[in-house]
Parts: structure tokens; sequence; C-alpha cells
């Protein structure tokens, strides 16, 4: 049994790029937990439908989907929507609750998605949420000199094993979803904010996985790039 943290970016963003991933993991006895890092509140291009408003229905969305994977829990940082930057203050939000749940693997963007040949995955919000979570993870949460006032409430350093990228060009680790892609499909759904059509995102994702899958002869997969540490 591994403890594996999954930090999204924005509520979703989890659930498109590893919830597949996820549903196996906890179906093999893992723990798995979530942490959403922004508040999700500009997800909406309607005029008047953004704010607290959006990102409260969010906050539903991202736990109901959280319980069709079998989630252990759901923690939001709740961050501005596009306002997502690596600073001091966010690597310290980062180090506390990673010193109090003590994962063994985190998952997170791909930190150096910086080619710009793509819309969408390469959201301002993902690469600071990348970068932020490789600094914090690499040295700080690890190294007592980083944040030293946190010893003082007992958040004692912790070494996380493994990170698992997740939008990499590179990626070496390619999981078979074959059995839990209609979860991911589930989970997917529960974020109806976000959903025109239903359809069109199964067949997009169906196809995305069947992709991914296709080299290691797999039906459907979700694919990271493994960086091991210490
Ligand atoms: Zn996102």
């Amino acid at each position: 049994m591994r403890r594996f943290l999954v930090i999204s970016p924005h509520p979703d963003d989890v659930d498109f790029s590893c919830a597949g991933t996820i549903a196996k993991l906890v179906k093999e006895g893992n723990q798995v937990e979530e942490l959403i890092v922004s508040d999700g509140s500009k997800g909406s291009h309607a005029v008047g439908f953004g704010g607290k408003k959006l990102a409260g229905l969010r906050k539903k969305e991202q736990r109901n989907a959280g319980k069709v994977l079998g989630v252990a829990d759901v923690s939001f940082l709740s961050e501005t929507d596009g306002e997502v930057e690596n600073t001091r203050n966010l690597r310290k939000k980062l180090v506390v609750f990673m010193r109090q749940r003590k994962p063994d693997v985190v998952m997170c963007p791909e930190p150096f998605l910086f080619r710009f040949d793509r819309a969408g995955i390469l959201h301002r919000d993902h690469r600071n949420t990348g970068e932020a979570v490789f600094d914090a993870v690499y040295p700080a949460v690890g190294n007592a000199s980083f944040f030293p006032e946190l010893l003082k409430k007992n958040l004692k350093p912790h070494n996380v094993q493994e990170f698992w990228f997740w939008g990499s060009s590179k990626p070496q680790l390619i999981i078979d979803i074959s059995k839990t892609i209609e979860q991911k499909i589930q989970a997917l759904f529960c974020h109806k904010s976000q959903i025109r059509d239903m359809e069109a995102l199964e067949l997009r994702i169906k196809e995305w996985a069947r992709t991914m899958g296709k080299k290691k002869h797999m039906r459907y997969a979700e694919a990271f790039r493994v960086l091991k540490l210490g």
C-alpha cells in the first residue's frame, strides 16, 4: 500500500489527466488523496457566472468525482483561478499539506511544459502549479531548514519518494486503464459546469486514452513521466 497525493491546478484537471489511474490504484489497495490548488472560479465564459458561486459548485463537483474513484480525501487550497503563482506562500501551503499527509508519490502537472505548442494544458495555473509543487517537494518538504517555524507545529520533514508528472512529452510509465475507463468517464461527468456535450467528451477521452495505450498494446491508457527522488 502506498500513499498517493494528486495535486491539481483546477478542479477537473485531475480527472482529465489521471482518473483511470486513480481508480486503479484505489482498487489495488493504495490510498489516494487529491489537493486542488485553485478555486476554478473563472471556469466559465458566461458573463455573470463565475466567482464564489462557481467556485462553490466546482468544489461539490470535485468531491463527487472523488467519490466515483474512491479517493480518501479531497482538499482545496482555493487560490484564485488564473492567478496561481509559484510564491513562497504557496510553497509553504504545499509543504504544510505534504508534511501532514506524508505521501509516498506526488502526482502533478509536468513542470517542464514551456513549449507553448498547445492551449489548455499550457494554462498558466498548470505551469505554475507544476513548478510550485516541484519546488515544494524538492527540497522543502524533506528539509527542516525550510519553513523552520513548522517544526514547532510538529510538522516534521517528510521524504516524498517519487513524482508522477502528467502532460509530459516524454512519459515512460504507461498505465493500463482499460478496466477503469468507465469510472474515469463517470468522474468527468461530475464536472457538469464544465461540460457542454457529454457524448463528445466521452469520445474525446476514449480517443485520447486509446492513443496513449497504442504503443503498449493497451486498449486505454494514461501516461506519466516518473522522477524518483533520493
Ligand atoms: Zn486546468
